[in-house]
C-alpha cells in the first residue's frame, strides 16, 4: 500500500538546540525522511540555532552525520545533498543577545514560521520572550515545546502563563511524541472508524486494560535529570496519561484539535485519586554487567523510582468498574510497549470443555513491530470433541502497510509536519497538561510524606514482585513483557 504524500506549505523551521541530542537523533533525520517522501517543498528551510560557533557548512556536516547514523539507507548522495542545501545555522543564545539580529535576517516573510524549542526547559520562557522582543514572531508563528512541561502543576502553570505572555494557545505545540506514533493514532482509527469495537468499549464488556511501556536501558547518561523526575514524572504524567485518554475518551464529534482535546481532558478529570495501595514503585539493582540505578544516577541514597505500576480507576459511566493497570520501567526484560484490552467472559458457557477458554484480548503494540492483534477463541482442529483454543488475528503494520518497517514514519516526522500544517490535534493543550499534573502531584506527595522506598528489582526482570501482586490480588495477571 503506497501512502499519499501531500507536500506542506513552504516553511522556515528554526531548531533551537539544533546541535543537541534530540536534533541529531530525531529532528534532523525525521525531516530528511519527510524530504525523501516528497513532503518538504523545495522552498523549505531549516535553521539550526545554538550557542556554539559554526557556519552553514559545519552544520550541514553535522546533519549529514546524524542522517547517516539513523536514516538506514535507501537514498542516494544526490538526495542527501539536496536536503542538506536546505539547512543553515545561526549561533544564537536563547538567554542572551548573541545572534538574534542575524537570525532575523535569515527568516523570510510569507512562509510558515515554526520554532522548535529543543533546549532545556529552563530556556523556554527566555526563548519565547526574545522571539517577540526581536519581532521574529507574528500571529501565525508556531512554537514547539519539548517535554518535560513542568515538574509539577505549579511549575507547569507558571510555564503556561509565561508562554501565554508571548503566544496564543493556538500557536503553542506541546509535544508528546507518543501521540505521533502510528499505532497510537490507529487506536483512534480502530475505535472510531469501525463499528465492531465501540459497542464493546465499556465496563460492561471490558474486564480491564493493561498498558506496559518497558525499556531495557538504564538511566546512565541522563541520571541527573532522571533522578529528579522518576518514572511517574518522566513517563506516567505525559505518555501513559495520553494513552489512557485515547483508550478511555468518548468519541469526539469530529477529529479536530479542540474536540479531541476536550474529550481527553474529561478523562483526566474523571481519574480517581491514587490510593497508596494502588501504586508500586521499584528501583533496579545491579546485575550481571550492569550497574544499579543508584550508580547510574550517581546518587547512592536515591529513592527515585525507575519503575512504577499502578491501578487506575476512571469514575464515569463508561468505565466505572474496569481498572486500568499501568506499568513502566527501565532495565526490564525487553523493550516492549503495548496496550491490551481484555474483554470479559461470555455470559454463559455452552461447551462442555471450557478449560481451554481464554479471554478475548485486543492488543496494540507500540514498539517494536507496531501492530494490532486480536485473540479469539476457535475450535481446536481435528476430531475428539469440541475443544477450544485461542488464536491470534494478527496485523503487523510493517507487513500490512509497507514493504518493511522503515515505511512507518517516526513520531517526530509526523508531528513536525503537523506543526507546519497548523494542526494541533496530536499536541497537548495547556489545561490538559495541568490536569495531568493535578492527578500525579498528590500521589507523589503522598509517597514522599510516607517515606515510601522503591522496591528493588533485578535488571532483566519484569519489575518488583509487589507489582505482580497488584494484579494477582485482583485475580488478574500481567501479560509477558516480550519483544
Ligand atoms: P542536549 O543534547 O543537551 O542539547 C541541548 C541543545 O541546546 C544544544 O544544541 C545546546 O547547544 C543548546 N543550548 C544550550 N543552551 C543554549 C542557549 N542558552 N541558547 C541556545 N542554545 C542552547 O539536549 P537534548 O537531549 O537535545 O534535549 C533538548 C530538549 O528536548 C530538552 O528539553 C529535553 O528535555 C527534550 N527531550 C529530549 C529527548 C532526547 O531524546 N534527547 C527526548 C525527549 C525530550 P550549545 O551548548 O552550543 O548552546
Amino acid at each position: 500500500m503506497v501512502s499519499r504524500v501531500i507536500p506542506v506549505e513552504p516553511f522556515d523551521l528554526v531548531v533551537f538546540g539544533g546541535t543537541g541530542d534530540l536534533a541529531r537523533r530525531k529532528i534532523l533525520p525525521g525531516l530528511f525522511r519527510r524530504f525523501l517522501a516528497g513532503q518538504m517543498p523545495p522552498e523549505a528551510r531549516v535553521i539550526g540555532a545554538a550557542r556554539a560557533a559554526m557556519d552553514d557548512a559545519a552544520y550541514r556536516a553535522f546533519a549529514a552525520e546524524a542522517i547517516a547514523e539513523t536514516a538506514g539507507g535507501g537514498d542516494g548522495p544526490a538526495a542527501r545533498a539536496a536536503f542538506l542545501e536546505r539547512l543553515g545555522y545561526v549561533a544564537v543564545d536563547a538567554a542572551g543577545t548573541l545572534g538574534w539580529d542575524e537570525l532575523g535576517r535569515r527568516l523570510r516573510p510569507g512562509v510558515v514560521r515554526a520554532c522548535y524549542f529543543s533546549v532545556a526547559p529552563a530556556l523556554f520562557g527566555a526563548l519565547a520572550e526574545r522571539l517577540q522582543a526581536h519581532s521574529l514572531a507574528g500571529p501565525d508563528t508556531r512554537i514547539v515545546v519539548e517535554k518535560p512541561f513542568g515538574h509539577d502543576r505549579a511549575s507547569a502553570r507558571a510555564l503556561n502563563a509565561t508562554l501565554a505572555l508571548h503566544f496564543g494557545e493556538g500557536q503553542i505545540y506541546r509535544i508528546d511524541h507518543y501521540l505521533g506514533k502510528e499505532t497510537v493514532q490507529n487506536l483512534m482509527a480502530v475505535r472510531f472508524a469501525n463499528i465492531l469495537f465501540e459497542p464493546l468499549w465499556n465496563a460492561r464488556f471490558v474486564d480491564h486494560v493493561q498498558i506496559t511501556v518497558a525499556e531495557t536501558v538504564g538511566v546512565a547518561g541522563r541520571g541527573a535529570y532522571y533522578d529528579q523526575a522518576g518514572a511517574m514524572r518522566d513517563m506516567v504524567q505525559n505518555h501513559l496519561m495520553q494513552l489512557i485518554c485515547l483508550i478511555a475518551m468518548e468519541p469526539p464529534h469530529r477529529f479536530e484539535p479542540d474536540a479531541v482535546r476536550d474529550e481527553k481532558l474529561k478523562v483526566i478529570r474523571a481519574l480517581d485519586p491514587l490510593a497508596p495501595g494502588d501504586v508500586v514503585r521499584g528501583q533496579y539493582g545491579a546485575g550481571a554487567g550492569v550497574a544499579s540505578y543508584r550508580a547510574d544516577a550517581d546518587n547512592p541514597a536515591s529513592d527515585t523510582e525507575s519503575f512504577v505500576a499502578m491501578r487506575v480507576r476512571i469514575s464515569n459511566w463508561r468505565w466505572k468498574g474496569t481498572p486500568f493497570y499501568l506499568r513502566t520501567g527501565k532495565r526490564l526484560r525487553a523493550r516492549a510497549s503495548e496496550i491490551a484490552i481484555a474483554f470479559r467472559e461470555p455470559p454463559h458457557a455452552i461447551f462442555d470443555q471450557q478449560e481451554g477458554w481464554k479471554e478475548n484480548v485486543l492488543s496494540i503494540r507500540l514498539q517494536p513491530n507496531e501492530g494490532i492483534n486480536l485473540r479469539v477463541m476457535i475450535k481446536e482442529p481435528g476430531p475428539g470433541g469440541m475443544r477450544l483454543t485461542d488464536v491470534p488475528l494478527d496485523m503487523s503494520f510493517a507487513t500490512a502497510l509497507g514493504a518493511n518497517g522503515a515505511d512507518i514514519p517516526d513520531a517526530y516526522e509526523r508531528l513536525i509536519m503537523d506543526v507546519i500544517r497548523g494542526n494541533q490535534t496530536l499536541f497537548m493543550r495547556g489545561d490538559e497538561v495541568e490536569a495531568a499534573w493535578a492527578w500525579t502531584d498528590p500521589a507523589i506527595a503522598a509517597w514522599q510524606a510516607a517515606g515510601d522506598r522503591p522496591r528493588p528489582y533485578d535488571p532483566g526482570s519484569s519489575g518488583p514482585e509487589d507489582a505482580l501482586m497488584l494484579m494477582h490480588r485482583d485475580g488478574r495477571r500481567w501479560r509477558d513483557i516480550r519483544e
